[in-house]
């Protein structure tokens, strides 16, 4: 048995494809663990090295239209105190992150149709002047108004397709449809977009084969940022009594990622850290290269609750970073100082 995982990863980490049945048994086999993670790792030092990428992630407004049954900003919750931050604000809080050295912003909310493009594309011509690249992870747009956010200075786009399990996705995320959010992800990805993607692991109803596949979908869009994340219930959702997901299998779907994408940028995610204590840490030693440490005020992190148990609720943006930075130093890797494009780079013909 050992000797049928040492084979498959040793493969992975050669060829950087695997089939489907081959990630399933990675995901399964519990001794498989600690040597796909010690393959991820070496793929990330020899395809991107030792530095880590730090993300300045701001939540400017948990008002969303969609019902995902998963999450706690649904509409239907009536639990959440709602906010909406005002452009002088993000653009506050954009500066001084930009103050404490990072060069990436990361723009997240609800689906707040209050956020036209018109009103954003100004906020993000203000940010860009900062000298940061912008991300933006606001959910499902029509095309051109990601054109319109595309030529403001929006640089990158983060939109999880969750699962590519079509029908669970439908069932979980009511009123939405799976193949319009592909739609976005191809759009996206033609207007020139950096774009990432990423999967919940540990919904009600998914199965490890619908995992694999949510592997080989990142392959074949061959995207450049992949999130993974464990599903953590929430109870002030429908899936309030759901088993929800573990580290060790986000850590493993990361980990395979890394073997079939190893130039992507991959977050050791803050749910991994919810889970697991020093999670991102271990997450960056298992594939992961970029950590988004909150800079939006501790004010508005408490009513930003996606799930439970959310980290650093009570801490200013300068402890997170100080914090974060000081653990990345002891486990010997080193910050990126710059923008953290994809590094398209093949070490076999370098
Ligand atoms: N509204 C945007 C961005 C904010 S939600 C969007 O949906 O794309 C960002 C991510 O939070 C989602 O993609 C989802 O994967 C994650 N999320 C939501 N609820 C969660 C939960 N209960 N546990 C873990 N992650 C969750
Ligand atoms: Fe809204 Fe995103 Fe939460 Fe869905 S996951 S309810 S779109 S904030």
């Amino acid at each position: 048995m050992s000797e049928k995982f040492t084979v498959l990863i040793e493969q992975a980490e050669k060829e950087h494809q695997l089939p489907a049945e081959a990630i399933v048994t990675l995901l399964r086999e519990p001794a498989a663990a600690e040597p796909l993670f010690a393959a991820a790792d070496r793929v990330r030092q020899r395809y991107i090295g030792p530095q880590v990428e730090l993300r300045g992630l701001i939540e400017f407004s948990n008002i969303c239209k969609q019902n995902c049954m998963y999450c706690g900003l649904r509409r239907d919750n009536r639990e959440v105190e709602r906010y909406r931050l005002d452009a002088k604000t993000i653009l506050e809080f954009g500066q001084r992150a930009a103050e404490l050295g990072y060069k990436t912003l990361v723009l997240q909310s609800g689906e707040d149709d209050f956020f036209s493009s018109d009103r954003l594309s100004f906020v993000l011509t203000e940010l860009k002047k900062l000298g940061v690249a912008l991300t933006l992870s606001i959910g499902e747009k029509m095309r051109e108004e990601y054109a319109a956010l595309r030529a403001a200075g929006a640089d990158r786009y983060l939109l999880r397709i969750e699962t590519t399990d079509k029908e669970l996705y439908e069932k979980l995320d009511p009123g939405m449809s799976w193949d319009n959010r592909v739609r976005c992800l191809h759009d996206l990805k033609e207007l020139g977009f950096e774009v990432g993607t990423g999967s919940l692991v540990g919904l009600p109803g998914q199965s490890i084969e619908s995992l694999a596949q949510d592997v080989l979908f990142f392959k074949q869009l061959d995207v450049d940022m992949v999130g993974i994340g464990p599903f953590i219930p929430n109870p002030d959702t429908p899936l309030a009594a759901a088993t929800g997901g573990t580290f060790d299998l986000a850590c493993r779907m990361m980990a395979l990622t890394r073997l079939l994408l190893p130039e992507a940028n991959i977050p050791a995610t803050t749910a991994m850290e919810t889970l697991q204590p020093n999670g991102r840490m271990l997450a960056l030693q298992r594939g992961a290269n970029v950590v988004m440490p909150n800079v939006t005020d501790t004010d508005y992190r408490k009513l930003y609750m996606l799930y439970p148990g959310k980290i650093c609720l009570n801490d200013a943006p300068a402890d997170c970073r100080s914090c974060v930075s000081e653990k990345i130093e002891a486990i010997g890797r080193t910050i990126s100082q710059d923008q953290g494009f994809r590094r398209r780079r093949n070490p076999a013909v370098s």
